[in-house]
């Protein structure tokens, strides 16, 4: 198993890793930085150095619970050789900081989440929501609570725990990881957000920067999609 360094630290670049197993499309490391796509967050991307010579790495996936690097030409690599990884770190910030607004989002709209997807300073949320609720409201409080400048903290709570507090879960779409027995769960401040959530976050709410604008899209009677962008 791959120890997934981003889930304890969102803010590691690069690091010293090792290739434990090479399948078609790419290569699984002993260590990594790079997070794989899921709950609506794309899969990082970035580099891999060996030996001086750089090589892409075009996407991240989970393959049977491996941590795939894409990569062209895996072949050519070797087994337990030691490599260094480095992010796109521009790319992911900008989803930590996305990531994170989303839950500032949720917070401020109590309903629950169909769907959603994390982009280049810019997301969006599907709410299981009759009504439009009002732009300027969402984004007022946004910049608000972006602006109090709450640190988001990660804890664990066992799955027992998660099924006696159902409301816990906000997105539909998306069930928290079973099997080890814990959860991971998300904080903003005290308990503003509080969800289960196996992304990256920034640390703190002031890192998301400002939202400049809203948008929403009514995508059915009780389906209307907010989106949100952020400034660069
Ligand atoms: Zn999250």
């Amino acid at each position: 198993m791959t120890v997934e360094l981003f889930r304890d630290d969102a803010y590691i670049k690069n690091y010293n890793s090792r290739i434990t197993e090479i399948v078609s499309d790419g290569i699984i490391l002993d260590k990594t930085v790079f997070y794989p796509e899921g709950g609506g967050q794309p899969g990082d991307v970035g580099i891999i150095t060996i030996n001086e010579n750089d090589i892409v790495v075009t996407g991240t996936r989970y393959d049977n619970n491996r941590l795939v690097h894409l990569i062209e030409q895996p072949n050519a690599l070797k087994i337990n050789q030691d490599i260094e990884i480095k992010l796109n770190w521009k790319k992911r910030y900008s989803y930590m900081q996305v990531h994170t607004c989303l839950h500032l989002l949720c917070s401020i709209i109590p309903a629950p989440v169909t769907g959603g997807s994390i982009g280049d300073a810019r997301g969006r949320l599907d709410f299981d929501l009759e009504t439009k609720p009002d732009k300027e409201m969402i984004l007022n409080q946004l910049n608000e609570l972006i602006s109090n400048d709450y640190l988001i903290s990660i804890s664990e709570i066992t799955d027992d725990e998660l099924d006696k507090n159902p409301e816990l879960v906000r997105t539909m779409s998306v069930k928290p990881p079973r099997g080890s027995g814990k959860i991971r769960m998300v904080s903003i401040g005290d308990k503003i957000d509080y969800q289960p959530c196996g992304g990256t976050h920034v640390n703190k709410t002031s890192e998301i920067g400002e939202v400049i604008s809203i948008k929403i899209e009514n995508k059915g009677k009780m389906n209307k999609r907010i989106i949100i962008n952020l400034l660069q």
